[in-house]
């Protein structure tokens, strides 16, 4: 039955043949990749390559390299070749989806520098009210040392203005304790102020903080936005086929691991894959896990479409 098919091939590959060399052979993969799944490799080649993205065609490559092991290594299927002339073209094609990566990227660093920039902030209020908080102890403590010192002084004055007569031992005694009193409050003024600085201060640094959090708050909210859209689906690359040829595009990736994962997706699609629901697999329909290997689902899924065990 098989070598009957096989002859079919060969008779459509001479009518089609005269129409179209090109979408004959795609024609010719295609159905042979349907009746003799996984027989032969799917040879891709690199389409469209916007340079946009910041990746080598060498990275690219051997990023694509990396995709097909996931599928090759646990099956021992050669599945998947690069050749120049390959059937399947990928192309990486700059829009709107890898613009929002990019701003998005750049909106991580800028929140990242806030709130690194924030947690100073923060930590550096906190370091000030404490040592304010002990300055403000250390006034207390001292103003009241001065405020009994003062009252004695007063006492004693009292008592010898009553007692009408004062020897000159005692008069410089209280003359050297009037000139401490006034030199300490001198003191004690200009600490006074000092502290009330450090408050005018210290409020200024928390309406700092504030207007910081408000910002970075912001920012998350933007975020936030712009980044919901794209958790909605795999939608960083897609699979087509039709008579003219099958293509893989790639829109979108933040970072190599993300590729790969895309383009594994997307193999995976052209070998004859279906979304599966394992959200750890390769062929779940949102690209959110960070595992970088073919899972049980994955594998059953491909060993049913390759027919093998
Ligand atoms: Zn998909």
């Amino acid at each position: 039955m098989k070598k009957l098919i096989e002859i079919f091939f060969i008779i459509s590959v001479i009518i089609l043949g005269i129409i179209n060399r090109d979408s004959l052979i795609n024609n010719w993969q295609r159905a042979f990749q349907q009746y003799f799944p996984c027989k032969q490799p799917i040879y891709y080649r690199l389409g469209t390559f916007d340079t946009r993205f910041g990746i080598s065609k060498e990275q690219f490559i051997k990023d694509l390299a990396s995709a097909e092991k996931i599928w090759e290594d646990p099956t021992g299927i050669d599945l998947f070749e690069y050749s120049p002339s390959g059937n399947l073209k990928i192309n990486l094609i700059y829009d709107s989806r890898q613009l929002t990566t990019d701003e998005l990227s750049s909106m991580n660093s800028t929140l990242d520098n806030g709130k690194e920039s924030y947690d100073k902030l923060t930590t550096e209020y906190k370091q000030q009210q404490a040592s304010h908080d002990q300055k403000s102890s250390d006034f207390e403590t001292r103003l009241a040392n001065f405020n009994v010192r003062k009252g004695n002084y007063e006492a004693e004055v009292a008592m010898y203005n009553k007692q009408g007569t004062v020897s000159a031992e005692i008069k410089n005694r209280l003359n050297t304790e009037r000139d401490y009193l006034n030199t300490e409050s001198s003191a004690i003024n200009q600490l006074h102020t000092d502290l009330d600085n450090e408050v005018t201060s210290l409020n200024a640094m928390i309406a700092n903080i504030n207007q910081n959090a408000n910002t970075l708050n912001m920012g998350v909210n933007q975020y936030n936005t712009i980044s919901a859209p794209l958790s909605e689906g795999f939608n960083e690359g897609i699979y087509k086929s039709d008579p003219k040829g099958q293509e893989i595009d790639v829109y979108q990736f933040s970072d190599d691991k993300k590729l790969i994962r895309v383009l594994a997706h997307e193999l995976g699609h052209a070998i004859g894959l279906e979304h599966v629901n394992d959200s750890e697999a390769i062929m779940y329909k949102l690209n959110t896990s960070t595992n970088m290997n073919a899972t049980k689902s994955d594998l059953d899924a491909i060993k049913a479409v390759c027919k093998i065990k």
